[in-house]
């Protein structure tokens, strides 16, 4: 472990600023030859997505199937390697750094996947996975890692007997529960939480996201807490980034772009869940499928769905722009909800 990456305090980094900071990130995948002329095909499956994360917050990140939320996730944590962009978590600059020293960084980075039966290994028991980081990374001794393992199962209110059993013996929600044990063993600051909550049964899901919630304030957690669905994110999130086909569109406090969505997109998305709030323009619904990554629309990227797209939304990209205190907004015609004026804002 590198000390100068260690937070002395949970919560409490070395410099004042957010915790993560992501700027202009992009991603473009190769997607191999097609056609009769044998050309590359690309996607650009991030494209300019910037957003910080104080310390001890819940950033949300929301959207459809592919619009590149968990692609995000993985290029903050540099599981994917960004075309180009920047993040810097505490102070540092990621991007920069040599393998070995962002291995040691990766330490106070981690991630809880979807599936927690494929994230395990289904030869070694739950006391082997938990303590597995400790081994590979050569923290502490056979003793202090059981201590560690015993106070793990415990916060994640998993009893020690299990610590015997292997992953399939137990039920969905205990094995998430093991994988968010495996991925506090290192004491990280921050966690992508990828869909990590969405397989799991409903009961399940609250008795995760709740364990989610008190591990945030008991060991001071940051989070960046990736779902399709809204009722998930608006229970656990402090703010919300709403993306589409790339793109952060809105982004801004929860009750904010719950309780008064500005972005057109970010409105169909609300009116689309049956326990939304109710009250919202049935004219907001999204019609049409997404477009395909691979040649996303000119303009606004949601100009061919959009119901109130002008002219100008097919060729001039709109980019975020702040709207009142709390929010930011991608659209040409976006007006703050509490503002009293009419008209396009731009
Ligand atoms: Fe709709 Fe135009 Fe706004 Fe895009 S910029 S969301 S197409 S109104």
């Amino acid at each position: 472990m590198h000390p100068k990456y260690r937070l002395s305090v949970p919560g409490a980094g070395v410099s004042d600023g957010p915790l993560l900071s992501v700027r202009d990130l992009r991603k473009e995948f190769v997607t191999g030859f097609r056609g009769a002329l044998k050309r590359r095909g690309h996607v650009l499956a991030v494209d300019g997505v910037s957003f910080d994360i104080g310390r001890g917050e819940t950033l949300g990140l929301v959207g459809e199937s592919g619009c590149g939320k968990t692609t995000a996730g993985r290029l903050v944590l540099r599981l994917v390697e960004p075309t180009s962009g920047g993040v810097t978590f505490d102070g540092t600059d990621i991007l920069a750094l040599p393998a070995p020293e962002m291995r040691a960084l990766r330490m106070r980075m981690q991630i809880v996947f979807q599936d927690p039966f494929g994230a395990l290994n289904p030869r070694m028991t739950v006391g082997e996975l938990i303590a597995e980081p400790l081994v590979i990374h050569g923290v502490g001794d056979a003793v202090s890692r059981e201590r560690k393992l015993r106070d793990l199962l415990d916060r994640v209110s998993l009893s020690a007997w299990q610590a015997g059993r292997f992953p399939h013996e137990l039920s969905g929600g205990q094995r998430q529960r093991v994988c968010i044990a495996r991925a506090l063993s290192l004491d990280p600051a921050f966690l992508v939480l990828d869909e990590a909550v969405s397989a799991l049964d409903v009961s399940v899901q609250a008795q995760i996201l709740n364990l989610l919630v008190d591990l945030r304030l008991d060991l001071g957690l940051t989070y960046l807490f990736i779902s399709h669905d809204l009722g998930v994110v608006h229970y656990i999130s402090d703010r919300v980034a709403v993306m589409y086909l790339g793109q952060i569109v809105e982004i801004g406090s929860r009750n904010t772009i719950f309780d008064a969505p500005s972005h057109p997109y970010t409105k169909a998305l609300l009116n689309s869940v049956p326990s939304a709030k109710k009250g919202r323009k049935s004219f907001f619904t999204i019609k049409g499928d997404v477009p395909s990554p691979t040649n996303p629309p000119a303009g606004c990227r949601f100009h061919t769905r959009c119901p109130i797209a002008v002219p100008r939304c097919s060729t001039d990209p709109p980019r975020l722009r702040a709207l009142g205190n709390s929010r930011q907004v991608a659209c040409h015609l976006a007006q703050d909800p509490a503002a009293t004026t009419t008209g396009a804002s731009e």
